[in-house]
């Protein structure tokens, strides 16, 4: 039987940012992958950075990288936790890609002399890039999650696309979820419709109309007020739904379920499908809810007061957590406090493991290093992430090799034993944008190790985003003194993972495991660590 055409899933949102379209986004994935539909996601992004790499991550929140090596949004990393897909740069397009394409063709001379403009030709690149999400294989349903806010001026050529796209494919095959928020109001004790009634009518303006209206609210959205969204916005009752504040983000799609949300798209959009099987979310939700164990992780970064910086290492922990029977306790340390012993013992004394996070630049780096020399000297679990790792090798090569001026030359441009240093092809470099070692690079895991006994696996691969390395001329000299290299880059010959011996738990990683840790799959080195955390905290 030949296959059903392809149904677009548009996820808009109105009133404010932040509403969490992006958790909607994947849980309506979630929800149409558990009816055994195959689905994947994308994000429309209206800024003009061709991408995210670049951008200030107190700003715009962490940097998901790909196996690609696309640098995208944080969004994507929900995508791929909630549908367990792993994705490409195709699945993130941004207002700076799409002009960047254009303006390319027009220079080649591609256009033959027309005048280049917002429609056709800025419409018809998004619409190619939303078309060839079906390339090479082909979906039962493509969702489409345009950033920002209904009314914004930079969304407005996204909008206008998904107006095209439902002309040209027809509204059987086009649906449209709107994400709004309803703000409680105090003194009258009511929830008030009225922004996202005007939301809808900004939608209308621009020729679209929602299918599915999902209300933020922080309470129970009363029957007489869905009825009023109702009546004002066009959609029937059952189609407006409560999107209520829950304790974890992997509840959204069990709460979307209880209120038939996957039914109702499919239904609209003919997509067949058997009923879903949400068990395992549920046991999932239910673990997390309900763990026998508690564990406080110490967090060392810069970027402390932003935990959207650090997204992926949160939800890694969540999923860890999880297969621990445990819940995590997160206690953001800014490294540039830990300035000395007595401070490392007041703010990391009482924590079951420590974590030092990615990061770039020499500030707070001494802080970590003495973050890092505390997990070794006490035998606190301790995980490296990436700057992690090379702050654990730097604080071995000054503490127990005895190179005192130990360093990164990230840090010290010319002073110092650069035990971390940049590879001879990173050095010419010049451009910011997409010049790291990024993505997914293959690792080779000795037996013996505790990273092996994470992984069981000889040969992983694992998501990179960084310059510097573990400077080979130094890797005797610590070998000696006993740092495990328990993963190793076989075609760059280089240190991918580090771990200690008579340690309960130290191991670091020039790759960033948080970036694949997925729901009911917690990564391996999270999981171990975590796990380590639960035996430090008994043994107290
Ligand atoms: N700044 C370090 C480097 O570029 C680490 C980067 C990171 O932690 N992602 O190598």
């Amino acid at each position: 039987m030949p296959k059903k055409e392809t149904k677009f899933i548009f996820v808009l949102g109105g009133v404010i940012s932040g509403l969490g379209k992006g958790i909607t986004s994947a849980s309506i994935g979630y929800l149409l992958k558990s009816r055994g539909l195959s689905v994947t996601i994308m994000k429309l992004d209206p800024y003009l950075n061709v991408d995210p790499g670049t951008m200030n991550p107190y700003q715009h929140g962490e940097v998901f990288v790909l196996d690609d090596g696309s640098e995208t949004d944080l969004d994507l990393g929900h995508y791929e936790r909630f549908i367990d897909v792993d994705m490409s740069k195709n699945n993130n397009a941004t207002t700076g890609q799409v002009y960047e394409a254009v303006l390319e063709k027009e220079r080649k001379g591609d256009y033959l002399g027309q005048t280049i403009q917002v429609i056709p030709h800025i419409t018809d690149e998004i619409k190619k890039r939303v078309y060839e999400m079906n390339k090479p294989k082909r979906f039962d349903a493509v969702i489409a999650e345009v950033g920002g806010t209904v009314g914004d001026i930079e969304s407005l050529p996204f909008l206008e696309t998904i107006r095209q796209i439902r002309l040209e494919k027809g509204r059987e095959n086009v649906f449209i979820a709107h994400v709004t928020l309803l703000p409680y109001v105090e003194a009258s004790e009511e929830l008030k419709t009225k922004p996202t009634q005007h939301s809808v009518m900004k939608l209308r303006e621009i020729g679209l109309e929602p299918d599915l209206i999902l209300c933020r609210s922080s309470d129970k959205i009363p029957k007489s007020v869905k009825e009023k969204i109702s009546l004002f916005c066009s959609v029937p009752t059952t189609h407006v739904v409560e999107a209520r504040d829950v304790k974890s983000i992997y509840e959204v799609p069990l709460v979307f379920h209880q209120q038939r949300v996957g039914e109702l798209v499919a239904a609209q959009l003919g997509l067949d499908g058997a009923n879903h099987d949400i068990t395992k979310l549920e046991s999932f939700v239910d673990r997390f809810k309900n763990p026998t164990h508690e564990v406080t992780i110490a967090l060392c970064g810069k970027y402390t007061e932003l935990p959207d910086a650090y997204k992926s290492v949160l939800e890694a922990f969540v999923h860890a957590g999880v297969e621990n029977d445990a819940r995590v306790k997160i206690q953001w340390i800014n490294s540039e406090e830990l300035t000395s012993e007595k401070a490392c013992e007041e703010q990391l004394g009482k924590v079951d493991g420590i974590l030092v996070l990615p990061g770039f630049g020499p500030r707070g780096t001494e802080g970590k290093i003495a973050a890092a020399r505390f997990a070794r000297e006490k035998k606190v679990p301790y995980l490296g992430l990436c700057l992690g790792l090379q702050i654990a090798v730097i604080e071995f090569a000054r503490n127990v090799c005895g190179i005192a001026d130990a360093t990164s030359s990230e840090f010290k441009k010319r002073s110092g034993k650069p035990v971390i240093d940049l590879m001879d092809g990173q050095k010419k470099v010049k451009r910011k944008g997409a010049t790291m070692r990024l993505g997914a690079y293959d690792c080779d895991v000795p037996t013996g190790t505790k990273t092996y006994r994470a992984y069981r696996k000889k040969r992983i691969s694992e998501r990179h985003r960084h310059r510097y390395e573990v400077n080979n001329r130094f890797r005797n000299r610590l070998a000696k003194n006993g740092m495990i290299f328990s993963g190793i880059n076989p075609d760059l010959n280089l240190v991918e993972i580090i771990e200690l011996k008579d340690h309960p738990w130290f191991v670091a990683s020039q790759f960033h495991p948080e970036l694949k840790s997925r729901v009911n799959r917690a990564h391996p080195l999270f999981r171990d660590f975590v796990k380590a955390a639960v035996a430090h905290t008994n043994s107290k």
